[in-house]
């Protein structure tokens, strides 16, 4: 089905979009503990699942750095819910137990799954009666991780969503900003640096690396989504009274230029001032994007749905790089977030939301890119017919962000492309 997008200018704005509710192809939201447990540095992230949960997290986390590890797995099986007072009592005593050896947690996550004897356990109840007990100590929260969802990036949502309603109150009407979505620490330090050299008063970031310092929302509040499948994050926090200031995201060197251009912006400060202090940063994108460019350019790519990223990349590659998109799919859409992407996008970009696997398939063998975006399950097979792919996860796990990551996002898509030519030579 195409269904026409809202009338706006430029690019991509009006175009149409394919629309598919078919099987999709993706992991689920549990994953998105890799990099939260990582952020949230005294933060516990309790799985309340199955034995596959317990697979997922412990090979997608990989090898534990940590002495203590911040995430595990509560394995709830059918004996459990012989009957579900039972499964709450047993859940108190793991938190219980967990919280008594880990003086060092603050905040607990509840992390529901999708296997059905998980979903008739109530752990919005189960994380209200532990905050009670537990407080002001430790906070527990709960959401889904589920695989029901629509992609593995809304745990993330899920996650930053449940932290929102206990957000401190700002004090006075000062206009404050808050950057939102998890940032690799190294380049939330220089987002933070260009933004206090630009005089953007008062920034602040969601998540915060401890609990106790997460920031304060209000009427006053701003907020700039740092990443694109925050849809419900940033619904609770409008429901606090904040605004969300529009802009494309800080992908590349342009993106990140019109990001914090948008952001200088909402506190009236010159766009001329923005490309004075970002001048020195923006040219050592620039001259690492010139390094890459050859190996892209001309490249065409497809892109199959999976982070909700494939937009923002999607216009960095065209855009800065000399990539021509075949298809640019996304597995939800959200208009109002991505109106400024979809602006910037080469007019006649193909776009698809949702997924009918076989059909993309079919598209994609047709159209023969020389790269193809897709999740881990559909990479092997893809692969074996002879196509070039880039785990879509991996853009996720890596930092991207900002300026002094531009050339390293490019390098991402090259050397799978080096990879084929020497496997070719
Ligand atoms: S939440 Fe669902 S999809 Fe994810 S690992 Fe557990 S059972 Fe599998």
């Amino acid at each position: 089905m195409i269904i026409p997008l809202h009338a706006e200018t430029g690019g991509c704005s009006t175009a149409p979009v394919l629309r598919e509710r078919g099987q999709r192809e993706v992991f689920c939201g549990l994953t998105g503990i890799v990099w939260l447990h990582r952020k949230i540095q005294d933060a516990f992230f309790l799985v309340v699942g199955s034995r596959t949960c317990a697979h997922l997290i412990q090979s997608a986390a990989g090898v534990m750095i940590f002495a203590e590890p911040r995430f595990a797995t509560a394995i709830i099986d059918e004996r459990d819910l012989a009957g579900l007072a039972d499964a709450q009592e047993e859940l108190d005593r793991v938190v219980t137990r967990l919280l008594e050896r880990r003086g060092d947690i603050r905040t607990l996550f509840l992390v529901g799954s999708c296997p059905s004897e998980v979903i008739k356990l109530d752990l919005s109840r189960a994380a209200q009666r532990l905050s009670t007990r537990f407080s002001p100590q430790v906070r527990v929260l709960n959401y889904s991780g589920s695989g029901i969802e629509t992609t593995f990036t809304q745990g993330e949502d899920a996650c930053l969503a449940s932290l929102v309603p206990g957000l401190p109150r700002t004090a006075g009407a000062a206009t404050s900003l808050v950057v939102v979505g998890a940032l690799a620490d190294v380049v939330e330090d220089q987002l933070a640096r260009l933004m206090a050299q630009i005089g953007i008063p008062q920034v602040s970031f969601l998540p915060a690396r401890r609990s106790d310092a997460m920031p304060a929302v209000g009427p006053g509040t701003c907020y700039l989504l740092a990443q694109p499948f925050l849809a419900d994050t940033a619904r609770s926090l409008e429901s606090r009274g904040a605004r969300r200031i529009a802009a494309p995201f800080p992908l590349g060197a342009e993106g990140t230029t019109l990001w914090l251009k948008a952001a200088a912006a909402a506190f009236e400060i010159d766009p001329a001032h923005v490309d004075q202090v970002t001048a020195a940063a923006r040219g050592r994108a620039e001259a690492a994007l010139s390094r890459v460019r050859p190996a892209l350019a001309g490249k065409r790519i497809f892109f199959f749905p999976d982070s909700q990223l494939e937009l923002p990349l999607a216009r960095f590659l065209s855009r800065e790089l000399g990539m021509v998109l075949t298809e640019v799919g996304t597995p939800y859409l959200h208009r109002e977030h991505m109106a400024e992407e979809l602006a910037l996008l080469p007019g006649g970009t193909v776009l698809s939301e949702g997924q009918h696997v076989e059909r993309q398939l079919d598209r994609c063998r047709e159209q023969r890119p020389d790269i193809v975006v897709c999740g881990l399950g559909l990479a092997n097979p893809l692969e074996a017919e002879g196509l070039t792919t880039k785990w879509a996860i991996e853009l996720v796990f890596s930092p991207i962000h900002g300026y002094e990551q531009a050339g390293d996002l490019a390098e991402l898509f090259a050397r799978p492309l080096l990879r084929r030519q020497l496997l070719a030579a």
